[in-house]
């Protein structure tokens, strides 16, 4: 099943939605319950792929994972 950002005009948080293809159009209620929200481009086009952080892993710089 599709998945569908929007975007809470009332208090700007983004969120995701499952839903059939058929009800893409219909409106989605932000997590906080506001109706006011608007449906963006999909993740995919918002995110791209080559602009993923290059590096070792954020965290791992301070041996926080380092596991001993
Ligand atoms: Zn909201």
């Amino acid at each position: 099943m599709p998945r569908y950002d929007f975007r809470c005009r009332a208090c700007g948080a983004t969120f995701e939605v499952s839903r059939p293809m058929a009800a893409s159009g219909d409106p989605a209620t932000c997590p906080q319950g506001h109706d006011d929200t608007v449906k963006l481009l999909s993740t995919v086009a918002m995110t791209g792929g080559a602009a993923a952080p290059s590096g070792g892993g954020g965290c791992c710089g301070g041996g926080c994972c380092g596991g001993s």
